[in-house]
Protein backbone atom coordinates (compact mmCIF):
# COMPACT_ATOMS: atom_id res chain seq x y z
CA UNK A 1 0.00 0.00 0.00
CA UNK A 2 2.81 2.57 -0.88
CA UNK A 3 -0.54 5.13 -1.38
CA UNK A 4 0.95 8.42 -0.26
CA UNK A 5 -1.66 11.43 0.99
CA UNK A 6 -4.50 9.26 0.29
CA UNK A 7 -7.55 11.01 1.62
CA UNK A 8 -10.91 8.61 3.09
CA UNK A 9 -13.63 9.46 5.23
CA UNK A 10 -12.84 7.70 8.34
CA UNK A 11 -9.77 5.59 8.96
CA UNK A 12 -9.47 3.25 11.62
CA UNK A 13 -6.14 2.44 12.83
CA UNK A 14 -5.51 -1.28 14.18
CA UNK A 15 -7.17 -4.63 12.62
CA UNK A 16 -7.83 -6.55 15.82
CA UNK A 17 -11.06 -7.16 16.92
CA UNK A 18 -12.22 -3.95 18.05
CA UNK A 19 -11.11 -2.55 14.23
CA UNK A 20 -13.21 -5.28 12.77
CA UNK A 21 -15.82 -4.12 14.44
CA UNK A 22 -15.90 -0.65 13.74
CA UNK A 23 -15.01 -1.87 10.06
CA UNK A 24 -18.51 -4.23 9.88
CA UNK A 25 -20.45 -1.07 11.02
CA UNK A 26 -18.53 1.44 8.69
CA UNK A 27 -19.22 -1.55 5.70
CA UNK A 28 -22.83 -0.94 6.47
CA UNK A 29 -23.11 2.50 6.81
CA UNK A 30 -21.55 2.79 2.94
CA UNK A 31 -18.71 4.52 4.60
CA UNK A 32 -15.69 5.49 2.59
CA UNK A 33 -12.65 3.57 5.04
CA UNK A 34 -9.46 2.27 5.40
CA UNK A 35 -7.91 -0.02 8.62
CA UNK A 36 -4.42 0.02 8.68
CA UNK A 37 -3.15 -2.49 10.72
CA UNK A 38 0.97 -2.91 11.72
CA UNK A 39 0.78 -6.88 11.93
CA UNK A 40 1.49 -8.79 8.57
CA UNK A 41 -1.32 -10.82 9.73
CA UNK A 42 -4.89 -10.64 11.23
CA UNK A 43 -5.59 -11.40 14.59
CA UNK A 44 -4.43 -8.50 16.58
CA UNK A 45 -3.06 -9.22 19.65
CA UNK A 46 -4.65 -12.77 20.58
CA UNK A 47 -1.84 -14.48 17.31
CA UNK A 48 1.02 -13.49 20.29
CA UNK A 49 -0.89 -15.36 23.27
CA UNK A 50 0.09 -18.59 25.11
CA UNK A 51 -1.13 -21.28 23.23
CA UNK A 52 -2.58 -23.06 26.00
CA UNK A 53 -4.92 -19.72 27.00
CA UNK A 54 -8.58 -20.34 26.65
CA UNK A 55 -11.38 -17.49 26.34
CA UNK A 56 -13.21 -17.45 29.61
CA UNK A 57 -17.28 -17.78 27.86
CA UNK A 58 -18.39 -20.26 25.28
CA UNK A 59 -17.54 -19.47 21.80
CA UNK A 60 -21.07 -17.78 21.12
CA UNK A 61 -20.28 -15.42 23.46
CA UNK A 62 -17.41 -14.64 22.10
CA UNK A 63 -18.44 -12.97 19.09
CA UNK A 64 -18.42 -9.88 16.65
CA UNK A 65 -21.42 -8.28 14.96
CA UNK A 66 -23.14 -9.98 12.38
CA UNK A 67 -21.67 -13.64 12.61
CA UNK A 68 -21.15 -15.49 15.31
CA UNK A 69 -17.87 -17.30 16.32
CA UNK A 70 -18.25 -21.17 15.21
CA UNK A 71 -18.22 -23.57 18.07
CA UNK A 72 -14.74 -25.06 18.25
CA UNK A 73 -15.11 -29.08 18.10
CA UNK A 74 -14.16 -30.66 21.73
CA UNK A 75 -14.16 -27.81 23.98
CA UNK A 76 -16.43 -25.53 25.06
CA UNK A 77 -14.15 -22.83 26.03
CA UNK A 78 -12.04 -21.86 22.46
CA UNK A 79 -8.63 -21.87 21.97
CA UNK A 80 -6.52 -19.17 20.75
CA UNK A 81 -5.99 -19.85 17.31
CA UNK A 82 -9.82 -21.18 17.07
CA UNK A 83 -9.99 -16.98 17.93
CA UNK A 84 -7.59 -16.04 15.59
CA UNK A 85 -9.04 -18.19 12.87
CA UNK A 86 -12.47 -16.59 13.01
CA UNK A 87 -11.14 -13.50 13.35
CA UNK A 88 -9.55 -13.90 9.68
CA UNK A 89 -12.48 -15.26 8.49
CA UNK A 90 -14.49 -12.27 9.69
CA UNK A 91 -12.32 -9.61 7.90
CA UNK A 92 -12.68 -12.00 4.83
CA UNK A 93 -16.28 -12.21 4.93
CA UNK A 94 -17.14 -8.68 5.24
CA UNK A 95 -14.27 -7.96 2.29
CA UNK A 96 -12.96 -5.44 5.19
CA UNK A 97 -10.33 -2.75 3.50
CA UNK A 98 -7.49 -3.94 6.28
CA UNK A 99 -3.71 -2.78 5.07
CA UNK A 100 -0.91 -4.75 6.13
CA UNK A 101 1.95 -4.30 7.67
CA UNK A 102 1.30 -0.48 7.89
CA UNK A 103 2.51 1.21 11.39
CA UNK A 104 0.69 4.25 12.26
CA UNK A 105 3.68 6.56 13.70
CA UNK A 106 1.47 9.31 14.72
CA UNK A 107 -2.26 11.58 14.18
CA UNK A 108 -1.53 15.11 13.33
CA UNK A 109 -4.62 17.79 13.34
CA UNK A 110 -3.88 19.50 9.64
CA UNK A 111 -7.20 22.26 9.92
CA UNK A 112 -9.41 21.01 8.23
CA UNK A 113 -8.69 16.88 8.44
CA UNK A 114 -6.60 14.98 10.48
CA UNK A 115 -3.28 13.50 8.74
CA UNK A 116 -1.95 10.26 9.62
CA UNK A 117 1.27 9.64 8.97
CA UNK A 118 2.57 6.23 8.45
CA UNK A 119 5.20 4.06 7.72
CA UNK A 120 3.78 3.49 4.11
CA UNK A 121 2.21 6.68 3.09
CA UNK A 122 0.12 9.26 4.73
CA UNK A 123 -3.31 9.45 4.90
CA UNK A 124 -6.07 12.46 5.51
CA UNK A 125 -9.50 11.63 7.36
CA UNK A 126 -12.31 13.72 8.33
CA UNK A 127 -12.20 11.05 11.77
CA UNK A 128 -9.85 8.68 12.88
CA UNK A 129 -10.86 5.76 14.93
CA UNK A 130 -8.02 4.59 16.72
CA UNK A 131 -8.40 0.65 17.68
CA UNK A 132 -5.03 -0.49 18.81
CA UNK A 133 -5.78 -2.44 21.86
CA UNK A 134 -3.34 -2.73 25.09
CA UNK A 135 -0.83 -5.29 23.79
CA UNK A 136 2.02 -2.91 23.01
CA UNK A 137 1.97 -1.33 26.47
CA UNK A 138 2.22 -4.13 29.10
CA UNK A 139 2.38 -2.81 32.58
CA UNK A 140 4.59 -3.75 35.11
CA UNK A 141 4.11 -2.12 38.51
CA UNK A 142 7.46 -0.55 40.44
CA UNK A 143 8.83 -2.48 43.14
CA UNK A 144 11.81 -2.03 44.92
CA UNK A 145 15.37 -4.27 43.41
CA UNK A 146 13.37 -4.91 40.28
CA UNK A 147 17.20 -3.99 38.30
CA UNK A 148 18.64 -5.97 41.19
CA UNK A 149 17.01 -9.43 39.91
CA UNK A 150 19.69 -12.15 38.18
CA UNK A 151 16.69 -14.04 37.28
CA UNK A 152 14.41 -13.59 34.46
CA UNK A 153 11.31 -11.55 34.59
CA UNK A 154 8.31 -12.20 31.92
CA UNK A 155 5.41 -10.06 31.55
CA UNK A 156 1.38 -11.83 30.51
CA UNK A 157 2.75 -10.37 27.02
CA UNK A 158 6.23 -12.15 26.69
CA UNK A 159 5.25 -15.45 28.45
CA UNK A 160 6.25 -18.18 26.24
CA UNK A 161 4.50 -21.31 27.59
CA UNK A 162 5.99 -23.71 30.43
CA UNK A 163 9.12 -25.08 28.84
CA UNK A 164 11.70 -22.59 29.85
CA UNK A 165 10.40 -23.05 33.52
CA UNK A 166 10.75 -26.63 33.94
CA UNK A 167 12.47 -27.21 37.15
CA UNK A 168 12.40 -23.63 38.03
CA UNK A 169 11.37 -21.97 41.36
CA UNK A 170 8.91 -19.43 39.70
CA UNK A 171 6.98 -16.31 41.31
CA UNK A 172 3.74 -15.77 39.75
CA UNK A 173 2.83 -11.76 40.66
CA UNK A 174 -1.16 -10.93 39.80
CA UNK A 175 -4.93 -11.44 40.73
CA UNK A 176 -6.18 -11.75 37.62
CA UNK A 177 -7.28 -14.44 34.72
CA UNK A 178 -3.90 -14.73 32.91
CA UNK A 179 -2.20 -14.89 36.02
CA UNK A 180 -4.12 -18.10 37.45
CA UNK A 181 -4.25 -19.83 33.86
CA UNK A 182 -0.28 -19.15 33.79
CA UNK A 183 -0.17 -20.05 37.43
CA UNK A 184 -2.09 -23.29 37.03
CA UNK A 185 0.28 -24.42 33.58
CA UNK A 186 3.58 -23.56 35.54
CA UNK A 187 2.74 -25.10 38.30
CA UNK A 188 2.53 -28.59 36.36
CA UNK A 189 6.39 -27.91 35.62
CA UNK A 190 7.33 -25.81 38.17
CA UNK A 191 7.94 -25.22 41.93
CA UNK A 192 5.33 -21.92 41.57
CA UNK A 193 4.42 -18.92 44.30
CA UNK A 194 1.35 -17.19 43.86
CA UNK A 195 1.32 -13.31 45.16
CA UNK A 196 -1.65 -11.22 44.87
CA UNK A 197 -2.18 -7.51 46.20
CA UNK A 198 -5.80 -8.59 47.79
CA UNK A 199 -7.17 -12.23 48.12
CA UNK A 200 -8.07 -13.27 44.23
CA UNK A 201 -11.23 -13.78 43.75
CA UNK A 202 -12.48 -16.65 42.21
CA UNK A 203 -15.97 -17.37 40.47
CA UNK A 204 -18.30 -19.67 40.96
CA UNK A 205 -17.62 -23.19 39.40
CA UNK A 206 -20.58 -22.74 36.96
CA UNK A 207 -20.24 -19.28 35.76
CA UNK A 208 -18.32 -17.83 33.47
CA UNK A 209 -16.98 -14.75 31.31
CA UNK A 210 -20.40 -14.06 30.16
CA UNK A 211 -21.47 -12.48 33.75
CA UNK A 212 -18.56 -9.93 32.84
CA UNK A 213 -19.86 -8.56 30.60
CA UNK A 214 -23.28 -8.64 32.46
CA UNK A 215 -22.22 -6.75 35.56
CA UNK A 216 -20.12 -4.19 33.20
CA UNK A 217 -23.32 -3.04 31.63
CA UNK A 218 -25.23 -3.24 34.67
CA UNK A 219 -22.35 -1.00 36.60
CA UNK A 220 -22.83 1.37 33.27
CA UNK A 221 -26.29 2.06 33.74
CA UNK A 222 -25.82 2.53 37.24
CA UNK A 223 -27.72 -0.70 38.55
CA UNK A 224 -24.38 -2.05 39.70
CA UNK A 225 -21.31 -0.03 41.22
CA UNK A 226 -17.82 -1.00 42.39
CA UNK A 227 -16.71 -4.34 41.38
CA UNK A 228 -18.26 -7.39 40.62
CA UNK A 229 -18.89 -9.77 44.10
CA UNK A 230 -19.29 -12.71 41.45
CA UNK A 231 -15.19 -12.11 41.27
CA UNK A 232 -12.92 -11.79 38.69
CA UNK A 233 -10.92 -15.09 38.19
CA UNK A 234 -13.40 -17.49 36.00
CA UNK A 235 -12.98 -21.19 36.57
CA UNK A 236 -11.69 -22.63 33.17
CA UNK A 237 -10.57 -26.12 33.29
CA UNK A 238 -6.84 -25.81 34.03
CA UNK A 239 -7.76 -23.78 36.95
CA UNK A 240 -10.14 -25.56 38.30
CA UNK A 241 -7.54 -28.78 38.19
CA UNK A 242 -4.52 -26.66 39.59
CA UNK A 243 -7.08 -25.78 42.35
CA UNK A 244 -7.79 -29.73 42.72
CA UNK A 245 -3.84 -29.91 42.67
CA UNK A 246 -3.69 -27.44 45.98
CA UNK A 247 -1.44 -25.24 44.01
CA UNK A 248 -4.14 -22.32 43.95
CA UNK A 249 -3.14 -20.41 47.04
CA UNK A 250 -2.06 -16.93 46.58
CA UNK A 251 0.00 -15.37 49.33
CA UNK A 252 0.43 -11.51 50.13
CA UNK A 253 2.05 -9.18 47.89
CA UNK A 254 5.81 -8.60 48.04
CA UNK A 255 7.70 -5.77 48.71
CA UNK A 256 9.96 -5.80 46.64
CA UNK A 257 12.89 -8.26 44.44
CA UNK A 258 16.42 -8.84 45.54
CA UNK A 259 19.16 -10.50 43.37
CA UNK A 260 18.36 -13.85 44.30
CA UNK A 261 14.83 -13.69 44.57
CA UNK A 262 11.78 -11.83 46.29
CA UNK A 263 11.57 -10.07 50.09
CA UNK A 264 8.01 -9.86 52.13
CA UNK A 265 6.71 -7.24 54.17
CA UNK A 266 7.44 -8.84 57.31
CA UNK A 267 11.35 -9.21 55.80
CA UNK A 268 10.29 -13.02 54.92
CA UNK A 269 12.74 -13.61 51.78
CA UNK A 270 12.13 -16.12 49.43
CA UNK A 271 14.53 -17.44 45.81
CA UNK A 272 13.25 -17.18 42.41
CA UNK A 273 14.71 -18.48 39.22
CA UNK A 274 11.64 -16.11 37.42
CA UNK A 275 9.15 -13.78 37.64
CA UNK A 276 6.05 -13.57 35.85
CA UNK A 277 4.17 -10.53 35.76
CA UNK A 278 0.43 -10.82 35.54
CA UNK A 279 -0.15 -7.11 36.18
CA UNK A 280 -2.12 -6.24 32.58
CA UNK A 281 -1.85 -3.62 30.30
CA UNK A 282 -2.10 0.33 29.77
CA UNK A 283 -4.33 1.57 26.47
CA UNK A 284 -1.28 1.99 23.19
CA UNK A 285 -2.07 5.49 22.56
CA UNK A 286 1.37 6.50 21.62
CA UNK A 287 0.23 7.30 17.95
CA UNK A 288 -2.21 10.04 18.97
CA UNK A 289 0.71 12.06 21.18
CA UNK A 290 1.44 14.48 18.14
CA UNK A 291 -2.22 15.94 19.29
CA UNK A 292 -1.16 16.78 22.28
CA UNK A 293 -4.20 15.30 24.30
CA UNK A 294 -5.00 15.17 27.89
CA UNK A 295 -3.94 12.14 29.80
CA UNK A 296 -5.83 10.62 33.12
CA UNK A 297 -4.21 7.46 34.50
CA UNK A 298 -3.17 6.73 30.38
CA UNK A 299 -6.57 7.40 29.32
CA UNK A 300 -7.78 9.86 27.03
CA UNK A 301 -10.93 11.77 28.12
CA UNK A 302 -13.94 10.82 26.36
CA UNK A 303 -17.52 11.06 26.33
CA UNK A 304 -18.69 7.92 25.12
CA UNK A 305 -16.04 6.92 22.68
CA UNK A 306 -15.02 10.27 21.81
CA UNK A 307 -11.84 12.38 22.35
CA UNK A 308 -13.14 15.77 24.91
CA UNK A 309 -10.66 17.71 23.09
CA UNK A 310 -10.68 16.46 19.53
CA UNK A 311 -13.65 15.41 18.39
CA UNK A 312 -12.66 13.96 15.52
CA UNK A 313 -11.12 10.75 17.35
CA UNK A 314 -13.22 8.23 18.33
CA UNK A 315 -11.30 5.21 20.68
CA UNK A 316 -12.79 1.64 20.12
CA UNK A 317 -12.04 -1.39 22.51
CA UNK A 318 -9.58 -0.47 25.53
CA UNK A 319 -11.72 -1.33 28.56
CA UNK A 320 -14.50 -0.17 29.96
CA UNK A 321 -13.97 3.43 29.60
CA UNK A 322 -14.65 3.51 26.28
CA UNK A 323 -17.72 1.04 26.96
CA UNK A 324 -19.17 -1.74 28.85
CA UNK A 325 -16.65 -4.57 27.84
CA UNK A 326 -15.54 -3.10 25.57
CA UNK A 327 -11.75 -4.87 25.22
CA UNK A 328 -13.87 -8.33 24.69
CA UNK A 329 -14.95 -9.84 21.66
CA UNK A 330 -18.65 -9.66 22.78
CA UNK A 331 -18.35 -6.26 23.91
CA UNK A 332 -16.30 -4.71 21.04
CA UNK A 333 -19.97 -4.16 18.67
CA UNK A 334 -21.59 -2.24 20.78
CA UNK A 335 -18.39 -0.01 21.41
CA UNK A 336 -17.78 0.03 17.52
CA UNK A 337 -21.26 0.93 16.34
CA UNK A 338 -21.42 4.26 18.53
CA UNK A 339 -18.22 5.14 17.41
CA UNK A 340 -18.83 4.94 13.98
CA UNK A 341 -21.94 6.93 14.22
CA UNK A 342 -20.02 9.42 16.43
CA UNK A 343 -17.74 9.95 13.08
CA UNK A 344 -19.77 9.55 10.21
CA UNK A 345 -22.22 12.19 12.16
CA UNK A 346 -19.67 14.61 12.94
CA UNK A 347 -17.73 14.48 9.58
CA UNK A 348 -17.43 17.81 7.95
CA UNK A 349 -18.46 19.60 11.26
CA UNK A 350 -15.66 21.94 12.61
CA UNK A 351 -13.91 21.75 15.86
CA UNK A 352 -15.49 23.49 18.48
CA UNK A 353 -12.50 25.46 18.81
CA UNK A 354 -11.29 25.49 15.52
CA UNK A 355 -11.11 29.63 14.38
P1 LIG B 1 -5.64 -5.90 19.48
O1 LIG B 1 -6.13 -7.28 19.34
O2 LIG B 1 -4.37 -5.68 20.21
O3 LIG B 1 -5.54 -5.30 18.03
C1 LIG B 1 -4.98 -4.04 17.80
C2 LIG B 1 -4.34 -4.06 16.46
O4 LIG B 1 -3.83 -2.77 16.22
C3 LIG B 1 -3.17 -5.02 16.36
O5 LIG B 1 -3.29 -5.86 15.26
C4 LIG B 1 -1.95 -4.09 16.24
O6 LIG B 1 -1.00 -4.63 15.38
C5 LIG B 1 -2.56 -2.85 15.65
N1 LIG B 1 -1.82 -1.65 16.00
C6 LIG B 1 -1.45 -1.21 17.24
N2 LIG B 1 -0.78 -0.05 17.15
C7 LIG B 1 -0.73 0.26 15.82
C8 LIG B 1 -0.17 1.34 15.09
N3 LIG B 1 0.46 2.36 15.69
N4 LIG B 1 -0.30 1.33 13.74
C9 LIG B 1 -0.95 0.32 13.10
N5 LIG B 1 -1.50 -0.74 13.76
C10 LIG B 1 -1.39 -0.75 15.10
N6 LIG B 1 -11.24 -11.10 25.60
C11 LIG B 1 -12.37 -11.84 25.48
O7 LIG B 1 -13.34 -11.38 24.88
N7 LIG B 1 -12.46 -13.09 26.01
C12 LIG B 1 -11.40 -13.65 26.66
O8 LIG B 1 -11.50 -14.77 27.12
C13 LIG B 1 -10.18 -12.90 26.80
N8 LIG B 1 -9.09 -13.42 27.42
C14 LIG B 1 -7.94 -12.68 27.45
C15 LIG B 1 -6.81 -13.22 28.05
C16 LIG B 1 -5.62 -12.51 28.10
C17 LIG B 1 -4.41 -13.10 28.73
C18 LIG B 1 -5.55 -11.21 27.53
C19 LIG B 1 -4.28 -10.42 27.57
C20 LIG B 1 -6.68 -10.67 26.96
C21 LIG B 1 -7.88 -11.39 26.91
N9 LIG B 1 -9.01 -10.85 26.34
C22 LIG B 1 -10.16 -11.59 26.24
C23 LIG B 1 -9.02 -9.47 25.84
C24 LIG B 1 -8.67 -9.41 24.38
O9 LIG B 1 -7.70 -10.31 24.02
C25 LIG B 1 -8.08 -8.08 24.04
O10 LIG B 1 -8.68 -7.10 24.80
C26 LIG B 1 -8.32 -7.85 22.58
O11 LIG B 1 -7.40 -8.61 21.82
C27 LIG B 1 -8.26 -6.40 22.23
O12 LIG B 1 -8.64 -6.26 20.89
P2 LIG B 1 -8.31 -4.96 20.13
O13 LIG B 1 -8.81 -5.12 18.75
O14 LIG B 1 -8.75 -3.80 20.93
O15 LIG B 1 -6.71 -4.92 20.17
Amino acid sequence: PKTPRERVDVLVIGGGQAGLAAGYFLRRAGAEFVILDERRRGGGSWQHMWPSLRLFSPARHNSLPGWGMPPQPGTEFPTVDHTVDYLRAYEHRYELPVLRPVRVTGVYDSGEELTVATDAGTWTAGAVLSATGTWRAPYVPAYPGTADFDGTQWHTASYPGPAPFRGQRVLVVGGGNSAAQILAELSTVAETTWVTRRPPRFMPDEVDGRVLFDVATRRLSGAASGVSELGDIVMVDSVREARERGVLRAHPMISGLTDRGAVWPDGAELEFDSVVWCTGFRPALRHLGPLRLSRERGRIPTEGTRSLEEPRIHLVGYGDWTGPASATLIGAGRTARTAVSEAIGGLGRKRPNAA
